[in-house]
């Protein structure tokens, strides 16, 4: 199973082709999975009913529906995505989700966070500014995957956060510096976006 790859013809017969959901385009060695597929065992699979698309310049595979050229972030776009993990020490690998009108993409993109992008103030690790399970609105900074993100710019940052010690969300209190954990108590600071989820009323 492997080694088994699909022969360059017969990927260059699907290109343009009509696909179902599940069916096997190429191997994930072959070409990175784009907008419309997903990956399971080793092979991109169309997640939709579309035709498929062969980039093989960037060594791309997409899947695009009848409503026309997938939707994809670009350079100057505002996105959403979850932090999903740390890197190194300045950056995090963060999971593309939605575009700047919160419509979710068919698939997901991946993007980084390096520190520099992320924080005015010098800070030792990414994880002083946001961590994984954060969700981030961020502006994209180049036009191909992987996506280079910056959460400094303005209306950028992290709209909703949990609580690294008990899950529970965490709460910008006005007038405060840092979120709130209302469960434990816990106090943690996130570069926070303008419009952030959770936001204690009252007082
Ligand atoms: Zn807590």
């Amino acid at each position: 199973m492997g080694s088994e790859k699909k022969p360059v013809e017969e990927i260059q017969e699907l290109h343009r082709q009509l696909v179902l959901p599940s069916d096997r385009l190429c191997t994930v060695e072959e070409f990175m999975p784009g907008e419309g597929v997903y990956v399971h065992g080793g092979w991109v699979r169309s997640a939709t009913v579309g035709r498929a698309f062969f980039d093989w310049k960037q060594r791309i595979v997409s899947v695009i529906n009848a409503a026309g050229k997938p939707r994809m972030p670009k350079r100057g776009s505002t996105v959403y995505g979850v932090v999903v993990s740390l890197i190194r020490e300045d950056i995090v690998l963060v999971k593309i989700f939605a575009d700047e009108k919160q419509r979710r993409y068919n698939g997901s993109y991946t993007g980084f966070l390096h520190v520099s992008q992320a924080s005015d103030r010098p800070v030792k690790s990414i994880l002083e500014v946001v961590k994984p399970g954060d969700v981030i609105r961020a502006k994209v900074l180049n036009s191909k995957h992987p996506f280079q993100l910056n959460i400094k710019l303005a209306g950028m940052g992290v709209v909703a956060a949990l609580c690294s010690r008990c899950g529970a969300p965490l709460y910008r209190v006005p007038g405060q510096q840092h979120l709130v954990c209302l469960r434990c108590g816990n106090k943690e600071y996130r570069k926070v976006a303008p419009g952030y989820l959770y936001v204690k009323k009252g007082r």
